[in-house]
């Protein structure tokens, strides 16, 4: 128990928590709802929903923009260049094969990792309470704040008593 409560307690006294921020960026890769977790972030491919259909959260203030593009080049960039590399030296296939497999690969990564990166810069623009998120984030730490309080409280009546 007293393990329990340590661990507890290391958690509420994290500022803001980076835990939580890696939390929010994992949920925003599965296309998630960075407040509760479950709704659904995307109406469509690219298409942020304006609100979380699970729990109403206002997603509309994010503005990833073309950013998530940028992401996605530099990924599938890394990953693709060591591999046409290792492929020449192993395999020195014909150009045409090279022709033939890097523009789908490319084509594939692209749309494969493009929701996911932008499902992870809206969930971070939340959770740092960027662009409109900031109202959702002052009100978030609002109510944060009278939980903290009341812990304090109770715990300072239980040391007096
Ligand atoms: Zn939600």
């Amino acid at each position: 128990m007293p393990a329990e409560a340590a661990h507890h307690e290391t958690q509420s006294s994290a500022p803001s928590g980076a835990a939580t921020v890696v939390q929010v960026l994992r949920n925003g890769w599965r296309g998630r709802c960075p407040n509760c977790r479950e709704g659904r972030m995307f109406r469509a491919f690219l298409k942020v929903a304006d609100q979380c259909p699970a729990c109403g959260e206002e997603l509309h203030h994010q503005r990833a923009d073309d950013f998530p593009a940028y992401v996605v080049i530099v990924m599938v960039g890394h990953i693709v260049v060591p591999l046409v590399l290792e492929v020449e030296m192993i395999f020195a296939p014909p150009y045409w094969v090279h022709m033939a497999l890097w523009p789908a690969v490319v084509v594939v990564l692209g749309l494969a990792l493009l929701q996911p990166v932008k499902g992870a810069i809206v969930g971070l623009q939340w959770v740092l309470g960027m662009h409109g998120f900031e109202a959702a984030k002052l009100a978030r730490e609002a109510l944060a704040v009278p939980v903290a309080n009341a812990a304090r409280t109770s715990g300072d009546n239980q040391g007096g008593m």
